[in-house]
Parts: C-alpha cells; sequence; structure tokens
C-alpha cells in the first residue's frame, strides 16, 4: 500500500450516454477499507440537478427503447454478461479493493451479475404471459407484461456489483430505462459496471449513472413524479422511509431490506458440517451480508460442543486485507460499521459470554484498516438485543433452546424474515422446517447464504414489502401486465352474462 498519498483518480456521472461533471463540482473519496490512506477515486457528489438531467434523459430514452424487441433488448444484455466475464478479475478486484470482501467472495459477487445477465437475456425471448381460452366463443383471451417507464434504482455497498445487475438487468430487458444510484461507498464498482454497459451498447439515456449521497441523490429520485418504479436494497430505515415519500405518490416499489438470519442446529445434526455452514455464513463478508448468519439457535444436549469446535475454527480464521488470498475475513466497510459493531458488543458482553473475538483486529497489517475480530458469544437468550438487531458484522449469537418447537418459535420470534437454516439428519423435521420458518429463503444442512439466481430472492416481514428479486418473480417489480381480449365473433358478447343461464 502507498506510504505518500497518490492522487487518486477523477470519476464522472454517466447522462444520455455522455460522461460528465456534476453541477456542484464537489467530490467525495471512495477509500480501500483495508487500507484508509488508498484512496480508490474522486467521484462526483450529485445534486437534485443532476438527478434531473438524467431523469429527463431516461424519459427520452424511453420510446425508442421500449419499441425495442425484447430479444434484441436481451442481446445487448447478453454481451454485458460475456464482457463482465471477460473482465472478472479485473471487477473482482477493484471491488475488494473498494470494499473489503476477500478475492474468491469478490468473484462470486461478479459471477453472480453474469449470470443475472445471462438469465434475463433469456427473458428477452421468454417474458411469459398466460393464453387462456376464453368463455366466451370466437374470443382469444391473453395477458402480456409492459415496462413501467422510468425505473429509479438504488443500492447497497455489500455486493456492489451483484445488486445492481439483480436490478437493472430485469428493468432494462422489460424495457424500462434507469437511473441508477449507488452506495457511496461503492462508486467504483457502479461506474466499471456502466462503463461496461456502455461498452455492451446500451442506447445513451438508457442506463444513467448519478453518483452522491442518499439524501440528496436518493431522495431526488424518489420524490421525482418522472420515476415510475424504484427499487431499493439497503437497510430497513432507509426503506421504510423511501416506502413513506413513495406510497404518497402511488409509485411501484420493491424493497429489499435487513435480515438476522438464524441456523437452527438439532441434536441429530452432522456437527462437522454445521460448523462449516455457519462459520461462511456469520463471517463470509464480515458478516456483512444480508443473508449472514448472526444468530445459532443450538438445541442444548449439542449446545456446548457446538460452541467448542465454533471457538476452534472461528479463533483459526486469518483476519487481514481481501486482496491477499490467505485471508479468510476481510475489513468492516468503513468506520461507522466498526463503531456499530463495537457498540453492539459492548451490550453482548452484558447479554451473554463472550466466547471469542470482542475486539477491534490489531497487529501488522491491520493498522490502517477497519478491521473487526470474529465475535462469538454464547448464552444469549432469544430477545436479547444482540439476537434481534441486525449488527451487520462478525457478531454471532448462540442461543441454546430445547427441542425443535422451541428452537423454531425462537427462529422466528424477529421483526426480519430473509433466510433461514436448519441442520438436521431426520427428514420429516427437514420438511417441517421447510413449511415453518417464516422466511423468503430456506437452507437444508447448509448455512443461510448463497442465492442462485434464478430462484426468487427476498424476505418476509420487515425485510421487504412483498416483492422479489432474480427468477421470473423480478420481473414483476419493473412490468405493468395487460389483459387483452380480441373478439373476432362480430357481435357484441357480454362476459359473464351472453354465456350464462337466465
Ligand atoms: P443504507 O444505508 O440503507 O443505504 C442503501 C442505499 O440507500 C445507499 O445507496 C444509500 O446512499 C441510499 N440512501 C441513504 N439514504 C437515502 C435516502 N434518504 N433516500 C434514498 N436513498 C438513500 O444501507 P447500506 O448500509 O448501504 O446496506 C446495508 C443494509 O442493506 C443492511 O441492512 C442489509 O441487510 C441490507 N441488504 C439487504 C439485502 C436484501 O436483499 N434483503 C441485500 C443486501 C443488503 P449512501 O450510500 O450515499 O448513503
Amino acid at each position: 500500500m502507498p506510504e505518500a498519498p497518490v492522487e487518486a483518480p477523477t470519476f464522472r456521472l454517466f447522462i444520455a450516454g455522455r460522461w460528465v461533471d456534476g453541477v456542484s463540482g464537489e467530490t467525495f473519496d471512495s477509500v480501500n477499507p483495508a487500507d484508509i490512506r488508498d484512496v480508490v477515486g474522486r467521484f462526483q457528489a450529485g445534486t437534485a440537478a443532476d438527478v434531473a438531467m438524467a431523469i429527463r434523459a431516461a424519459d427520452d430514452a424511453l420510446p425508442a427503447w421500449k419499441a425495442t424487441p425484447a430479444p434484441k433488448r436481451g442481446e445487448i444484455l447478453y454481451r454485458f454478461g460475456a464482457l463482465m466475464a471477460e473482465h472478472k478479475e479485473r471487477l473482482a478486484r477493484a471491488m475488494t479493493r473498494e470494499m473489503g470482501k476477500v478475492l474468491a467472495e469478490a468473484r462470486g459477487d461478479v459471477q453472480e451479475g453474469i449470470d443475472i445477465a445471462f438469465l434475463m437475456a433469456g427473458e428477452g425471448r421468454r417474458m411469459f404471459g398466460d393464453t387462456v381460452p376464453s368463455e366466451l366463443p370466437d374470443k382469444w383471451a391473453m395477458s402480456i407484461r409492459q415496462p413501467i417507464g422510468v425505473a429509479g434504482i438504488v443500492t447497497p455497498w455489500n455486493f456492489p456489483i451483484a445488486i445492481p445487475c439483480w436490478k437493472l438487468m430485469p428493468a432494462l430487458v422489460t424495457g424500462n430505462t434507469v437511473v441508477f444510484k449507488p452506495s457511496s461507498d461503492s462508486p467504483h464498482c457502479a461506474t466499471l459496471l456502466v462503463e461496461l454497459m456502455d461498452e455492451a451498447g446500451f442506447p445513451p439515456g438508457t442506463i444513467n449513472l448519478i453518483t452522491g449521497g442518499g439524501a440528496e441523490v436518493g431522495d431526488a429520485i424518489v420524490e421525482n413524479p418522472d420515476v415510475n418504479v424504484i427499487s431499493f436494497t439497503g437497510s430497513s430505515a432507509t426503506g421504510r422511509g423511501i416506502a413513506e415519500r413513495a406510497g404518497r405518490r402511488l409509485k411501484r416499489l420493491s424493497l429489499e431490506l435487513g435480515g438476522k438470519n438464524a441456523v437452527v442446529v438439532l441434536r441429530d445434526a452432522d456437527l462437522d458440517l454445521a460448523v462449516d455452514g455457519i462459520l461462511w455464513s456469520a463471517f463470509g463478508t464480515t458478516g456483512q451480508r444480508c443473508t449472514a448468519c448472526s444468530r445459532v439457535i443450538a438445541d442444548r444436549p449439542v449446545a456446548d460442543e457446538l460452541v467448542a469446535r465454533l471457538e476452534a475454527r472461528t479463533r483459526a480464521l486469518r483476519l487481514g486485507p481481501g486482496l491477499d488470498e490467505a485471508v479468510d475475513v476481510g475489513p468492516l466497510v468503513n468506520a461507522a460499521a466498526v463503531d456499530k459493531v463495537e457498540r453492539y458488543v459492548a451490550i453482548g458482553r452484558r447479554e451473554g459470554d463472550l466466547v471469542t473475538g470482542g475486539e477491534r483486529g490489531s497487529g501488522v497489517g491491520l493498522e490502517h484498516g477497519h478491521f473487526y475480530r470474529p465475535t462469538i458469544f454464547a448464552g444469549v437468550a432469544p430477545m436479547a438485543t444482540i439476537a434481534q438487531d441486525e449488527i451487520f458484522g462478525p457478531v454471532l449469537s448462540v442461543v441454546p433452546v430445547d427441542g425443535y418447537d422451541e428452537a423454531m418459535t425462537a427462529a422466528n420470534q424477529v421483526r426480519y424474515g430473509l433466510s433461514a437454516s436448519i441442520f438436521t439428519r431426520d427428514v420429516t423435521t427437514a420438511f417441517r422446517a421447510m413449511r415453518d420458518f417464516e422466511t423468503g429463503i430456506v437452507y437444508v444442512n447448509a448455512g443461510t447464504t448463497g442465492a442462485e439466481t434464478h430462484l426468487p430472492f427476498g424476505g418476509w416481514k420487515d425485510t421487504g414489502n412483498g416483492h422479489r428479486e432474480a427468477g421470473h418473480a423480478a420481473l414483476d417489480t419493473f412490468t405493468e401486465w395487460k389483459a387483452v381480449y380480441v373478439d373476432y365473433s362480430g357481435r357484441l358478447q357480454r362476459a359473464q352474462i351472453d354465456n350464462q343461464p337466465g
């Protein structure tokens, strides 16, 4: 890492197919969380004026993009997916440098973007509606999807390529145009993504990128009446505010919010497998995944043994910069995230028994980064603060319970409902759990993380508002349904009247 500051490159906004400076002339820095002396770049602090220009550009581009046959739109998505595959390593390294996740996970993040680009490219030739028999003779009945208009896309930093792609790809293949505001902790990843989209051939104005603060840029997107649909991923607090504002304007809104995901380990579980699954889910991406496991609900006969095995394996995890391939756990994203983890660890010391961790990372190579040691608390009550709040860091609570029913009550006794998992060798119990978890994702004999792009992704309760990303379900956020009837009988036929007796 550089000792002396090197002049960081300045990046621009992308509006109507051109890279431009923001109106204000102000910029902000994106820094490497593993070494804050390393400035990744300087980014435009976008304003409401920039957002207004981007929305106008998206609106202008809409008629031609809507009129482009969906399979042709899909071909551009396909080219974009192929370009991402070509640049996968470069994107992954840029991601690790900018937001900290270890390189293997960054490669996975890019791959998820590639997968959704290819899946949605195919939707250009599917985008199924229903064709159904009419209840009347000589009449045709079908439904088609149509684009909603200009889509506002607001994303977090923890999956800085995958999550934007999860939103951009379905929005664009269905014929919407987009204004995209990435997290201020990952503007470089977003810029690289949009550069490749430009190269892939998305016409000017179909994709517009505005970097800048949530309050300034995000609000301007949400409040603008010409933005017809908002797709947001981030914290429940921010999502709630957006929902209130978008609700007043009756805007279509998809929210993917926080999680407090549980792994249930029953007395008949394969404990080695459970430990592997828990470690990967709890400390991968330094606990900063929406699907991260932050609660282990342990059946009492195996709880102590499980904690002992988790402790040994957690102590062996290597903490350090994610660009070092030998590192298991990278830094937290920024100083505020470390402060938040510290606050919860202080609460945890009162609510449970500290097993390992509980301190900032220190030592050679960690001096200039936002490092925190993977932390485990045992003997935590189901309703304790650290078992209820989303900490979004490497802090795991082990909650002891007696048997399946108590485990399921504890698992569901949170306001979130994204992912849950159960370790058991009993097939009957596994099926009961698939039924009983109040979450959008359920795993059996694996951790809580890892979604495949062709199934719907999203959560129950405070995790969202009922929409889903990925899979065919992703199209629902970005399309209006239109039911189309063609009556070729040559006479007036009245549904529900002319084909009924009396
Ligand atoms: P965040 O603070 O809510 O920010 C998310 C995005 O919203 C950022 O681009 C942010 O911009 C923007 N924003 C902030 N205030 C805004 C406002 N008033 N109006 C419009 N936009 C605004 O969340 P985060 O810290 O980036 O991400 C972590 C959270 O995301 C966690 O809660 C995690 O569980 C959740 N998450 C959920 C899923 C899921 O699929 N359910 C997936 C990943 C992450 P700035 O960066 O400029 O502030």
